[in-house]
């Protein structure tokens, strides 16, 4: 995690700091620790952002806490409402907040537009909550007896989010929270964390009250306090691996109920008679789409017999149509990375996967940008003959690099996804609806797509995926998401009836 020694006198002492949001304002950090925020297109660092410590934590969990009782006892009515009124800010000023997305993580606008109609869509459903808190109710379960289910919020909740959606996974986890009556926590990415404060101050406006959300931004120091603190009920991660099955790990031990999110790898599986250009058109989208900084971007293309020539070739002709450059261009398509250092090591698979016998085929690093520019371009690269040993398969790249691998069957395809550690995404390309549907019952991954390269579902399924990539028992947002943040309580209920009154010290035998 970066964190720059402030250096003297330099121009970095005067750039503006993004600090926290608790209970209804903007609050300064008072740790003395932060660390600096880039523009990713020039390489320049404009702010800095604070790194909380462990009191500030606390001062959101207290007003947290505080404003729970109060909001936990609004009417659906009125939450829908200010829900209503969330999702219309929202949209009204998806063009502010996409141009922080730019600005922070470097996306072009049109990707950053599109992760706020997928971040909104999260809000639409969270708009449908007096449906979807609704219990069971069963008359006369016994004689005089009735018996209902209700769902109850948790309390105090946090979410803790990635650098590569600022605005969108944030929306996955608080719009659900907050509709079920809850109050949250988020501790965004330190690398893109001004979208969180707009985002807010947009709720604010809204009407949602104080210490309902808040923003603590920062680094290890405030997330260990979430996995420690003893008032929060539940943490929602989104991130990394290691990071994930740390946090999945820590939450659980100290009580709490913990989903947590992980890395990919998701193949790409080709058929012999797939649509060629479908299918290459596809891989290009999804590999090299927001840079490959997307957990469902194809990873690997897995050519199944002789499609494998045809669509390397396909795909090859199409990257240097790829306008790479940065989200000030209305031209761009594909923007620069998230750090320096992050791109120096997407590009260093490059040279691994030459040493390790793979061929590469495209190499980013020729892109003009990469040499002439500061900011963290890496072109597109596409590497050949890749095979499950080698680095550029094994790890989780994560950069504008797409792998091709070579097999023979079918069969072959599916033993190298379901013996993948991760289980994301994974995709099928054929014109084959049996062999399709063959791969969708038997393929070890949680979400899977016939002919559609990034199958992220629909907010009113739920996203998750299988294996290494998702630690916990529930699917992020949708369905998965309400019975995350809430409680189930069954009440069996019995009105006086001193006719019937008998003391019975037994376990009922009559119904
Ligand atoms: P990351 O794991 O480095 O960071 C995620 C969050 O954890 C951040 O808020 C960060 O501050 C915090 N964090 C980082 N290191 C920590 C530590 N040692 N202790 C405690 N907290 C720590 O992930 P990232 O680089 O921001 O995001 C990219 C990763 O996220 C990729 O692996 C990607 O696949 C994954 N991701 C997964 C999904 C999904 O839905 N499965 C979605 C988006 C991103």
């Amino acid at each position: 995690m970066t964190q720059l020694a402030e250096p003297a006198g330099s121009a970095a002492t005067s750039l503006p700091t993004i600090g926290h949001w608790i209970g209804g304002r903007r609050v300064a950090g008072t740790s003395g620790r932060r660390g600096p925020v880039f523009n990713p297109a020039t390489g320049a660092q404009e702010k800095w952002v604070d790194f909380a410590s462990t009191d500030e934590l606390d001062v959101a969990v207290a007003a947290a806490r505080a404003a729970f009782p109060a909001w936990r006892a609004t009417s659906i009515s009125k939450r829908t409402e200010i829900l209503f009124r969330i999702r219309n800010l929202v949209e009204q000023h998806r063009h502010e907040i996409a141009a922080l997305l730019t600005a922070e993580h470097g996306k072009v606008p049109s990707d950053a537009l599109g992760e706020l109609a997928r971040g909104l869509e999260n809000i639409e459903f969270a708009c449908g909550i007096p449906q979807l808190l609704k219990g069971g109710f069963t008359e006369q379960a016994s004689t005089g007896v009735d018996v209902y289910q209700i769902r109850q919020p948790l309390g105090v909740v946090a979410g803790i989010t990635p650098f590569n959606f600022p605005a969108m996974v944030p929306m996955w986890m608080f719009a659900n929270a907050i509709a079920c009556g809850n109050a949250f926590i988020l501790k965004p990415s330190e690398k893109d964390p001004s979208a969180s404060i707009l985002i807010a101050e947009l709720l604010h406006e809204a009407g949602v009250p104080d210490g309902v959300f808040n923003v603590v931004q920062g680094d290890k120091v405030a997330v260990d306090r979430i996995l420690e603190h003893p008032d929060i009920a539940a943490v929602s991660f989104v991130g990394s691996t290691p990071i994930a099955r740390y946090i999945y790990e820590t939450g659980t031990r100290n009580d709490k109920r913990v989903q947590a999110l992980g890395g990919a790898k998701n193949h790409m599986l080709v058929l012999p008679d797939a649509d060629v250009d479908m299918a290459a058109d596809a891989a290009v989208s999804a590999g090299y789409g927001s840079a490959g900084e997307r957990c469902m971007a194809i990873a690997t293309v897995v050519a199944v017999g002789d499609v494998h020539d045809r669509l390397v070739d396909a795909i090859k002709t199409r990257l240097p149509k790829v306008q790479v450059g940065p989200g000030s261009d209305p031209a761009s398509e594909m923007g620069p990375l998230v750090t320096r250092q992050h791109r120096d090591k997407v590009a260093s698979y490059l040279d691994s996967a030459a040493e390790q016998g793979a061929t590469v085929v495209a190499d980013g690093r020729e892109h003009p940008l990469f040499k002439d520019s500061d900011g963290f371009f890496l072109g597109t690269s596409l590497i050949d003959d890749v095979t499950p040993e080698m680095d550029c398969y094994r790890d989780e790249i994560f950069g504008p690099v797409l792998t091709v691998m070579h097999v023979d069957t079918y069969d072959e395809a599916l033993r190298l996804i379901n013996d993948n550690p991760y289980g994301n995404g994974t995709a099928i390309f054929t014109r084959d609806g049996g062999a399709a549907r063959q791969f969708q019952f038997d393929v070890n991954v949680g979400m899977v797509g016939v002919n559609v390269p990034i199958p992220v579902p629909v907010a009113y399924y739920s996203f998750g995926g299988w294996k290494a990539s998702l630690f916990g028992d529930l699917h992020m947002y949708g369905p998965d998401g309400i019975q995350f943040y809430t409680r189930s309580k069954v009440v069996t209920s019995r009105w006086p009836d001193p006719a019937k009154s008998s003391i019975n010290l037994g376990f009922p035998q009559t119904r």
